[in-house]
């Protein structure tokens, strides 16, 4: 049912892009965003976790900003509740420039500067070191910023990857955290916190996409298992947040809204009750499960041809905004609606086409040999689920502009948008190119 309907409106929200000329020979390319579904997604969440949670336990909900980089959008998270989640000096930024409070915003990155160090301390956010050579700049940082936030210590269960290599980072050579599991490595840390009492977190995160629920709950229970082994043998509760991370696969096969949040709390409420007796506080940093089903790319077809009998659609959006699915087209396959020009749901019986992007090179498809519609010339394609990490990632080749993200809202009088990044000028595009010089 919430599928369905949620389907209605990308298609209002289609018609009217068109109407409103948010689409035009100029633009021919750009990101909507179902901020409904935004707000249902954070709602979500939030009921997920407090169903399972302690009366009264401190759970901080945080937006991995990667995933989209957008300072509107991280402000309306925040009026959700979700805080964020940032990994480079520029993310803080943005974090900052929404007017997230320092309380709400996590810093985990695996190549901080002594500057960046310096900047997190000071203002009093979260930060989880990635290594011992990090632990040691802290050391001699820390004791100069009293006023510094919660400080954690991102581990690696090294449990082994998931359907994607290249999102897995609880492999036994992943590049993130204390990996556990190697020779004396569990005694270390357990030593590194009781010679720091100001480290008094632990974070972990399995992977992103690809990733089964168990193997997430895994590495959470292994987490969990390791702050009660540095908390008893500091004889005190020393360990006093856990953040879990994000990683919460999405479909993008269909429609529906799977796995949810709930399923995946349930999961951990069984398989690491320890976590909700209210003894930890919590913080969670999802990004794709947020955002991916409530953005579409919505690109014009701009010329139709065939080749060695295969038909083939020559549109805008190709690897400069769907990176992944163009280089790894079998871990990241992207489903493809049809509009006509006018913006409404195209009919008729289904072809196999190819869905080519703008770029000059031969593999920039971001489908191949698909049964849609035929395509013609001045009709669109919008490619589904794309809502994190395709619109925001952007890919600088052929200097094609940055198209423009726009949310909308269900209105009476049809979608509402709101411009949540402009689309790229061609003063902004010659200046990132170097046209200053
Ligand atoms: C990327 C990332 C996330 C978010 O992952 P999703 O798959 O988008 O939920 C969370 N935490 C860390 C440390 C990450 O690197």
């Amino acid at each position: 049912m919430a599928d369905s309907v949620r389907a209605a409106r990308r298609d209002q929200a289609v018609r009217a892009a068109v109407t409103r000329s948010l689409l035009t020979e100029d633009h021919p390319l750009a990101a909507l965003l179902d901020l409904r579904t935004v707000q249902e997604a954070a709602l979500s969440l939030h009921a997920a976790f407090e169903a399972v949670a302690a009366p009264g336990q401190r759970i901080l909900h945080t937006f991995a900003v990667k995933a989209a980089s957008l300072v509107p959008l991280l402000r309306l998270l925040d009026g959700f509740g979700i805080g964020c989640e940032v990994a480079s000096p520029g993310e803080l930024a943005l974090a900052r420039a929404a007017g997230l409070a320092p309380g709400r915003v996590v810093l985990d990155s695996p190549a901080k500067t002594p500057a960046e160090l310096r900047e997190a301390l000071s203002l009093g956010i979260a930060l989880n070191a990635d290594n011992p050579q990090e632990l040691a700049r802290l050391d001699a940082l820390v004791p100069a910023h009293p006023g510094h936030g919660p400080l954690g210590l991102r581990v690696n269960p090294q449990l082994g990857g998931g359907a994607i290599d290249a999102m897995s980072t609880a492999t036994a050579t992943s590049k993130f955290g204390v990996a556990l599991r190697d020779e004396g490595a569990r005694d270390w840390v357990v030593r590194a916190f009781r010679e720091r009492p100001w480290l008094t977190g632990l974070h972990c995160h399995v992977g992103s996409q690809g990733m089964t629920l168990e193997a997430m709950a895994a590495g959470v229970a292994t987490t969990w298992e390791l702050a009660e082994e540095i908390n008893r043998a500091a004889g005190r509760r020393q360990v006093r947040t856990l953040d879990i991370g994000g990683g919460l696969p999405v479909n993008f096969a269909s429609e529906e809204l799977v796995p949810s949040f709930r399923a995946y709390a349930a999961l951990l409420r069984d398989r690491v009750p320890g976590l909700f007796d209210g003894r930890y506080a919590l913080v969670t940093e999802f990004g794709r499960a947020l955002l991916a089903k409530a953005g579409f790319l919505l690109a014009r077809v701009e010329y139709t041809k065939s080749a060695g009998g295969r038909p083939i659609a020559v549109t805008h959006a190709g690897a400069q905004v769907a990176t992944r699915t163009v280089f790894s087209p079998d871990a990241w396959p992207l489903r493809v609606a049809a509009y006509d020009a006018a913006g409404l749901p195209k009919g008729g019986p289904l072809i196999g086409q190819d869905v080519a992007g703008p770029c000059c090179f031969a593999g920039d498809l971001v489908a191949v040999d698909r049964p849609l519609p035929r395509l013609a010339p001045g009709d669109l394609v919008a490619l589904l689920d794309t809502g994190a990490y395709y619109a925001t990632n952007h890919f600088a080749y052929n200097a094609l502009a940055r198209p423009g993200v726009y949310g909308f809202t269900p209105q009476e009088a049809g979608p509402a948008f709101t411009t949540l990044r402009r689309p790229q000028t061609p003063e902004e595009l010659l200046a990132e190119h170097g046209g200053d010089r």
